[in-house]
């Protein structure tokens, strides 16, 4: 049954982008340590001003990672003990994790069938007198329905809090994305459409005041330029002088990356198309998908992965089991029927191999493998 293959073709391959761009890292690392700018410093100013100027927000703070970017910003919305906070059914748990770190509860909303971002209708459903923010994530890159989160958030005094950690540069009615809500807070994991070497994360905004409360916030709570004057119990969670020049300089080739992703999906959506026990990705006219991931929903998923296993595919399921019916939120007494879409979500997603470098040699051999599973059953 597992026949001899060489292949291997992994779900991200952050060694294919290292060797395009090796000499500009290597230089870009040298030079931090050469003027052991390792925290605070140009460095991190510079990416700031870079990175708030590419999603089109006014104040950017680099943390030392997505999950604290999320946590940060609602401490510095004031956000605690017996207020809630609604979050997608289907995310990585750190979009809900972070509630709970504050002293807040919790409110899960189910996600759409067509792009698997929270469902509006659900969040309104979900508004009580408790409820201050709701955190829309633009999952798999594909940017969250902002329109009728802003007007919910508006016409129940809400924050709204863009997890855009896996959708750096999708565009949403032509505006970026982190640049719509309050805040709005981005990832750098390796993986991440714009990845360090290590942990990283920012968190941008447009409220100048949200932005100080953030910057001190993460940094001890500091009082401006005074290592030991300390105006509030803080934190301490900063991007470090090398992720910061490693994002800098990998930031200048996002453009082109993103692209690069956009086109592998195109070229899935092709060789993939006519297959009936497939539901391809959906384009939407008014957002622009960055595809952090392409994730297909198929009957016989885990056959399949199974299946392009031994053909030397690896594929992944973001998420096999949704934040709603993890052991984590057991206390919540949730059950599928709850959150019908992402029940059935978690059952049929598979998120196949993308990343600007793969090839389409690879990407006709991964698209043949999976017609190859469905015509000999
Ligand atoms: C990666 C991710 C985070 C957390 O980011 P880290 O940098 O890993 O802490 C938060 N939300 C979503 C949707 C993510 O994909």
């Amino acid at each position: 049954m597992t026949e001899q293959n060489n292949r291997h073709i992994p779900i991200v391959d952050l060694d294919a982008q290292y060797r395009s761009i090796k000499n500009e890292i290597d230089a870009a690392i040298a030079s931090v340590v050469e003027r052991s700018a390792y925290i605070g410093g140009t460095f991190v100013e510079q990416f700031e001003a870079d990175f708030g100027k590419a999603v089109g927000a006014k104040h950017c703070v680099g943390v030392g990672n997505g999950t604290d970017a999320l946590f940060i910003a609602l401490k510095a919305l004031g956000i605690g003990a017996g207020d809630e906070v609604i979050v997608p059914a289907n995310s990585f748990i750190a979009t809900a994790e972070v509630v709970t770190a504050v002293g807040a509860n919790v409110v899960f909303a189910d996600v759409r069938e067509d792009d698997y971002c929270i469902d509006p209708k659900d969040v309104e459903k979900k508004v009580t007198q408790r409820t201050k923010a709701v955190i829309p994530v633009h999952l798999y890159g594909q940017p969250a329905p902002m329109d009728e989160i802003m007007a919910i958030a508006h016409n129940h005094n809400l924050f709204v809090i863009e997890d855009a950690a896996q959708a750096h540069l999708a565009t949403y009615k032509g505006r970026k994305v982190g640049s719509i809500g309050t805040v709005a807070c981005f990832s750098f994991y390796p993986g991440k459409n714009l990845g360090a070497y290590g942990d990283g994360g920012a968190i941008v905004t447009n409220d100048e005041a949200i932005a100080s409360r953030c910057r001190m916030f993460a940094n001890h709570g500091r009082a401006k330029g005074e290592k030991y004057d300390h105006e509030i119990e803080g934190y301490n969670s900063r991007l470090d002088g090398i992720q910061a020049a490693v994002l800098s300089m990998k930031l200048k080739h996002l453009s082109n990356w993103t692209a690069q992703r956009r086109n592998v999906a195109k070229k899935y959506t092709e060789m993939l198309c006519g297959i009936p026990e497939l539901t391809l990705p959906k384009n939407f006219p008014d957002r622009e998908c960055v595809y952090h991931l392409y994730v297909i929903r198929c009957k016989k998923r885990d056959a399949l992965r199974r299946h392009l296993k031994e053909k030397g595919v690896e594929a992944g399921v973001h998420y096999p089991i949704g934040l709603p019916f993890l052991g984590a939120y057991k206390r919540l007494g949730h059950t599928e029927k709850d959150f019908p879409n992402t029940a059935r979500l978690q059952r049929e997603i598979l998120s196949l191999p993308i990343y600007p470098e793969l090839s389409e040699t690879d990407q006709e051999y991964i698209s043949a493998s999976v017609r190859g599973f469905y015509l000999t059953r």
